[in-house]
């Protein structure tokens, strides 16, 4: 993911808050009206939870998660910022023109960067862990304090995180057929072991500096820290292998569990301790 285009959207989120929002954490609808944006509630299609066509945003009606609708409704806010810039529209054309994450996938990302910047701006998130220690435990903690989902809260410690790091959320659950790897064997026990639930990625953001994520679906060995802690229902942090399918590396990583979920970061650098953090 390109980081110029991601400034480039927390910018412009900046200066619409700056505008029209009357604290540093906006309402939908002080935004909207700034931007004079029309909302329509209604049954959408295709399960989709949000949309945006010229200049009007369509919620679902169905929707009842508080914090996860207030995301889609920032989302799509992004959205119309994204196609009223100009610029950053033809720097998304050519960025992706040779990608094979393509065009809309790479506008999807941006949405959410500008939708975690309008729930959680990045000063206040800083100013979080500047008291409370960048850890893992961050996640939920600044989840409740900014009434988002943990998603989101994923989403913006990733971006504003001061060391290289990734950050994943992991649940059990089956993979689906064309997520498991082509050279699965066709031995009737190896297809067996893919009907059984797998600790896997369901979320995966990184900081700007670190450059790789760990893609949705990416299976947890079962001896590694993060599974430790879903079976023993823990906090755990040590030395371990980011589960990359391609090749191995080594860091510190921090393990959650909390609500069949396990939150983990990867320390692809040192995090600043506390004490120092204090002093900048
Ligand atoms: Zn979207």
């Amino acid at each position: 993911m390109n980081n110029k285009m991601k400034r480039h959207v927390i910018e412009l989120v900046r200066n619409v808050v700056n505008e029209y929002a009357s604290t540093t954490i906006p309402t939908f609808d002080e935004i909207c009206s700034g931007l004079e944006l029309k909302v329509v509630e209604d049954l959408l299609p295709n399960g989709k939870e949000g949309m945006y066509a010229k200049k009007i945003i369509f919620i679902d009606s169905r929707m009842k998660n508080e914090e996860r609708k207030r995301f889609t409704q920032f989302h799509e806010v992004t959205h119309y910022l994204i196609e009223r810039d100009g610029d950053l529209f033809s720097e998304l054309h050519e960025y992706t023109v040779n990608q094979e994450h393509g065009f809309k996938k790479t506008l999807e990302t941006l949405c959410n960067v500008g939708a975690a910047e309008f729930l959680m701006p990045s000063k206040e998130f800083i100013k979080l862990y500047n008291e409370k220690g960048f850890n893992v435990q961050l996640i939920p903690f600044a989840a409740k304090h900014f009434r988002s989902s943990t998603i989101a809260a994923t989403i913006q410690l990733a971006q504003v995180a001061p060391n290289r790091c990734i950050a994943v959320i992991c649940e059990k659950g089956l993979i689906p057929n064309n997520k498991t790897s082509s050279n699965t064997s066709l031995l009737a026990t190896e297809n067996q072991s893919r009907y059984k639930p797998k600790l896997h990625v369901v979320y995966s953001a990184s900081s700007p500096s670190a450059n790789r994520w760990l893609a949705k679906y990416t299976v947890i060995p079962d001896d590694h820290i993060v599974n430790q802690a879903y079976s023993k229902f823990t906090m755990l942090e040590g030395e371990s292998e980011i589960p990359f399918p391609g090749w191995k590396e080594r860091c510190t990583c921090e393990a959650l569990y909390k609500r069949n979920r396990v939150y983990a970061l990867f320390h692809l650098t040192p995090p600043p301790n506390p004490n120092q953090m204090s002093l900048i």
